[in-house]
């Protein structure tokens, strides 16, 4: 890769709600120097205004553009830190983000172990063999026993751990946390606000006298008890494992009380991985590679009630892009010229006049970009995985005012874009069917058709529970399939056809006595 410019760390938090993310990317922010920057910057005319606009809009509709990326520098680095929904159903907006970043960090609550959502995240990084560093915080409370908490990881997660620092004591105990890779000992107490330069002590290690003089004996002597059982029970740090996915170090901290956030900060610095290959068609993309290449990953529609404002954030892949570069856009070929193209500097937002891969860009469109498109010099390319997944829960939308219908679609529309829903057209009948993954997001959808779009419609059960893409090499063979089935048949916003299905018994049933039809639980993005 070019060394010109400083290499990225482009990664996600993922985590339970309540485990402590938001007051972890907090102190990440200021232990990296970006909370300092905000109001800092000196920016152009043209882009204060675009900015404030943008604020502006954010706090009307309470919802945040500029905490969807966060970008600071630190250690001669640029860290993007993509946040994830923090939904407790798995939504497919989230599993998009994290196909944009190269390495995650799952916050673990000391007190409650592995929980659902944290399980399912995992899940989808590993679909990727997204390298994890696990923060495990709150040890400044009460929680289980690190031993305990270290055998879940692995247990629950099939995966090599391997402690990086150790709490002395827990709770009501706590004293510190000892430094297992570069000895030292952190300790609390003092002035808050300082807490990153002033409460480190080096040591030579556990038998040092200095290391004793900082803790009790008692604390002293369980550290040393238990981080030489440690040491025999897990595996060394290595780095080629982690970068597999297959081992992870393991962080001790607090959050609230800034602990261990700066060996996360160096952790990430260290060891997780800069811009990866992107998986794409014909060949993956190289960072290396010269030609500017991205992908959209999330779609922010509806950003000025009164205009078909949107923002696409565009995750780049390969290549030195420049402000005002014109830009294919896989499947339609047509240009696209990029003149305000917007970094995500921390609680800041700047006119972006160059970006690397690994950086994201956001790109203020009218709805010609969607989620999944490819942007790029070339027009032999197309970004792959990316997929949509066959909802879980299909619903019937009936309109209280049937006068409503065009905007009931246009809100329908813009939804489907942003990855909330899914819309299905159905062979018979007029009304439009949604699909979701999780209840979570049917309730997004009534409540912003009601707040945002003023539409006031109903969600009706409907006789399918999920469904399937359907594909076959022979054409008429797959029109038969679809008018012996008409009455379960529809067409997704793509006008691609679908199956509808009672449930995954009968897509089971279906799928064996249809052999030349392809059913497909995901439908990757053209
Ligand atoms: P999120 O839902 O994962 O974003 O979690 P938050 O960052 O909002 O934290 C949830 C709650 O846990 C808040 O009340 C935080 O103050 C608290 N919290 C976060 N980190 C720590 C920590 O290290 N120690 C303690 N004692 N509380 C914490």
């Amino acid at each position: 890769m070019s060394q010109t410019h400083p290499d990225r760390r482009t990664f996600a938090i993922i985590s339970h709600p309540d485990a402590g993310k938001t007051t972890l990317t907090e102190k990440l922010l200021v232990a990296g120097g970006a909370i300092h920057i905000a109001g800092e910057v000196k920016a152009r005319g043209a882009a204060r205004r675009a900015r404030s606009d943008w604020m502006k809009i954010e706090q009307q509709r309470g919802i945040s553009v500029t905490s969807s990326v966060m970008t600071f520098e630190h250690a001669g680095l640029v860290f993007n830190l993509l946040d994830t929904p923090g939904h407790e159903d798995f939504s497919e907006d989230t599993y998009r983000t994290l196909t944009a970043v190269d390495s995650a960090v799952m916050v673990i609550d000391a007190a409650k172990g592995i929980e659902p959502q944290t399980l399912k995240l995992f899940e989808v990084c590993r679909l990727r063999s997204v390298p994890i560093i696990t923060f495990i915080n709150k040890v400044d409370r009460e929680g289980l026993p690190p031993f305990e908490l270290l055998d879940e990881v692995a247990d629950r997660l099939a995966l090599d751990v391997c402690p990086m620092n150790w709490p002395a004591g827990m709770g009501g105990q706590f004293e510190g946390i000892y430094d297992l890779v570069d000895p030292a000992i952190m300790k609390p107490g003092g002035d808050a606000s300082r807490m990153y330069e002033g409460h480190r002590a080096k040591v030579a290690g556990l038998g040092d006298p200095a290391l004793a003089a900082e803790i009790s004996a008692d604390a002293l002597a369980h550290l040393k008890e238990e981080t030489e059982l440690a040491s025999a029970c897990y595996a060394d740090f290595d780095a080629a494992a982690y970068r597999n996915g297959d081992l992870t170090p393991v962080y001790f901290g607090s959050a609230l009380k800034e602990f261990g956030v700066i060996d996360l900060l160096a952790a990430l610095a260290n060891h997780a991985p800069g811009p990866q290959p992107q998986p794409a068609e014909p060949a993956p993309v190289d960072p290396a590679d010269a030609a500017v290449t991205g992908f959209v990953f999330k779609v922010q529609a509806n950003m000025n009630p009164a205009h078909r404002d949107r923002i696409a954030f565009m995750r780049l892949c390969s290549g030195k892009f420049e402000r005002g570069m014109r830009l294919m856009q896989g499947g339609t070929g047509k240009a696209i010229a990029i003149s305000r193209p917007m970094l995500f500097l921390a609680q800041d937002r700047e006119m972006a006049e160059e970006a690397f891969p690994g950086d994201i860009i956001g790109i203020p469109n009218h709805g010609t970009l969607r989620v999944g498109d490819t942007l790029s010099e070339r027009t032999d390319i197309t970004i792959t995985g990316l997929p949509n997944f066959a909802p879980e829960l299909l619903r019937r939308v009936a309109l209280v005012d049937p006068t409503q219908t065009k905007k009931l679609r246009k809100a329908l529309d813009d939804m489907a874009e942003e990855g909330i829903i899914q819309v299905f057209y159905p062979e018979i009948g007029a009304n439009m069917i949604v699909g979701v993954v999780g209840q979570l997001q049917l309730e997004v959808l009534i409540s912003r058709l009601d707040a945002e779009y003023k539409v006031e419609a109903k969600l009706e059960q409907s006789p399918w529970e999920t469904a399937r893409w359907i594909a076959s090499d022979d054409p008429a063979k797959l029109k038969a399939f679809q008018s012996e089935h008409r009455g379960a048949s529809a067409t997704d916003r793509d006008g691609a056809p679908v199956f509808m299905a009672k449930d995954g018994w009968e897509v089971g049933y279906i799928t064996q006595r249809n052999p030349d039809i392809r059913f497909t639980a995901t439908k990757e993005r053209r």
